[in-house]
């Protein structure tokens, strides 16, 4: 992650006399441990139906609880899963451990329905690499999976992924609403040159950051079939 670009946003709030909002935390309430993860259920995945214009998503929540989401929303769109998906990733909020290297991250966000209800019990599945780039593919380092609560809500505590050669930073994830398609896609960062070498690098997959006291906050909410 290039460091110059959260202070140049450092430097501008300064000068703009604004004071940077710490994220608030969020509770996040654990559910349905007998359900099945979609690791498990990798055959035929269906592919979404993607429409090529912008999900008008507000992603800016991590001080709110609103959901800013305007029916019918776009599916967020589908991305290829790359080499480095592992099945079987435990069950965590947090791929964050004490002493990791990198910019830490919290991710927050829903996950809704295109007519913007919030999904409970919605699946996600994130795997990325470390801040220098290196997925750990003998173990589940920056792997896991975790459920939407009650209220559709989804919070990750991770680091911003490093770059590795011709993929610009970003964090794979498959989201499926309970007994829904599976939809495997791929996050982005806003400010990153590298996003315009990527050949692959979606904006409409951009999470919505803002620097805090400890990192980073970000938020994106996810559009997915629901059945
Ligand atoms: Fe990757």
């Amino acid at each position: 992650m290039p460091i110059y670009r959260y202070s140049i946003a450092m430097v501008l709030l300064a000068l703009a006399g604004c004071t940077q909002t710490p994220a608030t935390p969020i509770t996040h309430t654990p559910s349905l441990a007998s359900s099945t993860p979609a690791a498990s259920a990798q055959t035929a995945l269906p592919v979404a139906n993607v429409t090529p214009t912008q999900p008008s998503l507000a992603k800016s929540q991590s001080s709110s609880t609103a959901i800013n989401c305007s029916s019918p929303a776009t599916l967020t769109p589908s991305m290829t899963e790359g080499p480095y998906y592992k099945a079987g990733s435990p069950e965590r909020s947090s791929l964050y451990t004490q002493g990791m290297a990198g910019t830490k991250l919290i991710l927050t966000g829903y996950v809704l329905t295109s007519d913007c209800k919030p999904i409970a019990h919605a699946l996600l599945d994130f795997w990325q690499a470390d801040a220098k780039g290196v997925y750990d593919n003998s173990g589940y380092n920056l792997r896991g999976h975790q459920f939407t609560d009650d209220s559709g809500r989804y919070q990750l505590t991770t680091v911003v992924p490093g770059l590795y050669p011709g993929r610009t930073e970003h964090i794979h994830v498959k989201v499926q609403a309970p007994n829904g398609p599976i939809i495997t896609t791929q996050l982005f960062f806003p400010g990153v040159v590298q996003n315009q070498n990527d050949s692959i690098f979606d904006p409409k997959l951009l999470i919505n950051t803002q620097n805090t006291s400890d990192g980073i906050a970000g938020a994106y909410d996810f559009v997915v079939n629901a059945r």
